[in-house]
């Protein structure tokens, strides 16, 4: 099965990624994660990538759709797989078609603007072991360290507000066409993100299988 997911920064598409990954047994590929490992250890790409990336921009198509290229060719890619943050513009949507990929079903994970700012402004990172926690949902035990190694937690560059509110705009404008896109093939499904994750999930697991 080949799976796109689609919805704003923060509507936690990583998060049902994790579980349809599971269930399904195909991995998931996101951009953002290559992009920030890229970023971490140096490489050419991440280079190229972090002014974009850190002014809360999308990356040039040509870079994002070398990596996806590349990545779909590997052989865990075989029997399907979930791009999660891929495609975000028509022309990437269009370089996944000339690729020859047959997508099965985009699904749209649907949170309101002013939820998704509450969350993220909420979101804080730790730089030693990447764990991830949030002030409201899930505290860590002693304020701004880490449960797991004691480092001090912080917030990510692009989860500044003012980032934020940048990415969402550049999704309304770039990203959100694509639901028309996708709704045209009759291959859109739309998940409403609910306050709970698991009735997300309920509600994403079914509209897998409608
Ligand atoms: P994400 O973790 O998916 O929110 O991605 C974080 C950042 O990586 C985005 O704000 C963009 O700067 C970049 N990025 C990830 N995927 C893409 C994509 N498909 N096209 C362009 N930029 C991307």
């Amino acid at each position: 099965m080949k799976i796109i997911l689609l919805g704003a920064p923060g509507a936690g598409k990583g998060t049902q990624a994790e579980v349809i990954s599971r269930v399904k047994n195909i991995p998931t590929i996101s951009t953002g994660n290559i992009i920030r490992e890229a970023l971490k250890s140096g490489t050419e790409l991440g280079l190229k990538a972090k002014e974009y990336m850190e002014a809360g921009k999308l990356v040039p198509d040509e870079l994002v759709i070398g990596i996806i290229r590349e990545r779909l060719a590997q052989q865990d890619c075989q029997n399907g797989f979930i791009l999660d943050g891929f495609p975000r513009t028509i022309p990437q949507a269009e370089a996944l078609e000339r690729m020859g990929v047959e997508i099965d079903k985009v699904i749209e994970i649907y949170v309101d603007d002013e939820v998704i700012t509450r969350r993220m402004s909420g979101r804080r990172v730790c730089p030693g072991c990447g764990a991830s926690y949030h002030l409201e949902y899930k505290a860590p035990k002693k304020e701004g360290v880490c449960d797991n190694c004691g480092d001090t937690l912080v917030q990510r560059q692009d989860d500044q507000p003012e980032t934020v509110r940048e990415r969402l705009k550049v999704y309304h404008e770039q990203t959100a066409p694509l639901k028309s896109y996708y709704a045209a093939k009759g291959k859109l499904f739309v998940v409403e993100g609910q306050e709970e994750v698991a009735d997300t999930t309920r509600l994403t697991l079914e509209a897998l299988e409608a």
